[in-house]
């Protein structure tokens, strides 16, 4: 029977520890952390994570505002508003939620956001920073993962880890993350990909196994060893018409057969989703704490 591994409750405990700092800022005569998105058009999957994440922050005594903008709007209206909140110091962290609409260069977009607002942590300069090992902010998701299993108690170091997927915010910094020096490092890492030819050899003699590609219940029982740890990162929409909305959402893992091999796993939902979030918390504070810094230095 393997360990599920419950990224509500790890999120939970998350969220209050910094509750508790939010009441320590203010006691000190302090703002809360401030956390704004930007919102683009009316896709479903990408209000329900801005409204997910606008709540998780009240829960904690941040301030939240969203900024919503039809999907008419330009890359200069966009560029301009990251622009004006850049110099803001009212405001510690900035996230324009993905995708953006296609006459839009998201990357440009991402890259005007100042660095040490940029609380998604998908930034060049906090990826290079991430990449050399530096103090920075961590990409949101991998990073929720890596305090997932350090709540589990999941020793990475010396173990083989495979990860399938190599976007820029999921699978690539997944890698870099979990092969650096540290607590939830020191991990020999195979980062595959869908160019990499018989990839079930390498799940195969994989002890941790991080599924970040986007195909619902892609990695089976017969691709996995007895005792490993797996790690769903896939949210896919599939339709159910058994649902109120028509849909469920389906991670990489085929949960019923693998499981049973498993030693621990993570849920979808229930798993990474909610650490994602856990993770933009943390790095909000982190950036309210910096920003403190920077003004009283
Ligand atoms: P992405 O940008 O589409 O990247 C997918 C990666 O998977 C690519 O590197 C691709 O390889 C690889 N891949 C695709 N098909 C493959 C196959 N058959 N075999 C091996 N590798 C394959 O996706 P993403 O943004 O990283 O997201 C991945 C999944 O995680 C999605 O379901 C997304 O919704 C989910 N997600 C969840 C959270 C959360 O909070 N739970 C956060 C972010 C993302 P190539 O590079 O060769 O194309």
């Amino acid at each position: 029977m393997a360990t599920i591994i419950d990224g509500r409750v790890v999120s939970a405990s998350i969220r209050e520890s910094l509750s508790r700092e939010v009441q320590t800022l203010v006691s000190q005569g302090l703002r809360p952390p401030h956390l704004v998105a930007i919102l683009v058009g009316n896709d479903g999957g990408s209000q329900t994570y801005v409204g997910a994440k606008e709540k998780a922050c009240h829960e904690v005594g941040f301030l939240g505002t969203v900024i919503r903008y039809p999907d008419t709007v330009t890359e200069e209206e966009l560029l301009e508003k990251v622009n004006e909140i850049n110099h803001n110091d009212q405001i510690d962290g900035l996230i324009v939620q993905l995708p953006l609409p296609k006459h839009i260069n998201e990357n440009r977009v991402t890259l005007a956001i100042a660095p040490e607002k940029d609380v998604d942590g998908f930034h060049d300069v906090n990826m290079g920073r991430l990449t050399k090992g530096a103090d920075g902010i961590k990409p949101a998701t991998p990073y929720g993962i890596t305090l997932m299993l350090k709540h589990y108690g999941i020793p990475t170091e010396g173990k083989h880890v495979v990860v399938i997927g190599r976007s820029n915010i999921v699978g690539r910094p997944m890698s870099i993350l979990l092969s650096n020096p540290g607590e939830t490092g020191n991990a020999t890492v195979t980062v595959c990909h869908s160019r990499t030819p018989n990839l079930s050899w390498f799940t195969q003699h994989a002890d941790i196994i991080v599924a970040a590609l986007g195909k619902p219940g892609f990695l089976t029982g017969d691709m996995v060893k007895e005792g490993c740890v797996v790690i769903d990162v896939g949210t896919t929409r599939v339709d159910d018409p058994t649902k109120k909305a028509g849909w469920r959402l389906c991670g990489d893992v085929d949960f019923a057969s693998v499981e049973p091999k498993a030693s621990a796993i993570t849920p979808v939902p229930g798993g990474v989703g909610p650490m994602t979030i856990a993770g933009l918390l943390v790095n909000t504070l982190k950036a309210r704490k910096a920003s403190i810094e920077a003004h009283t230095a």
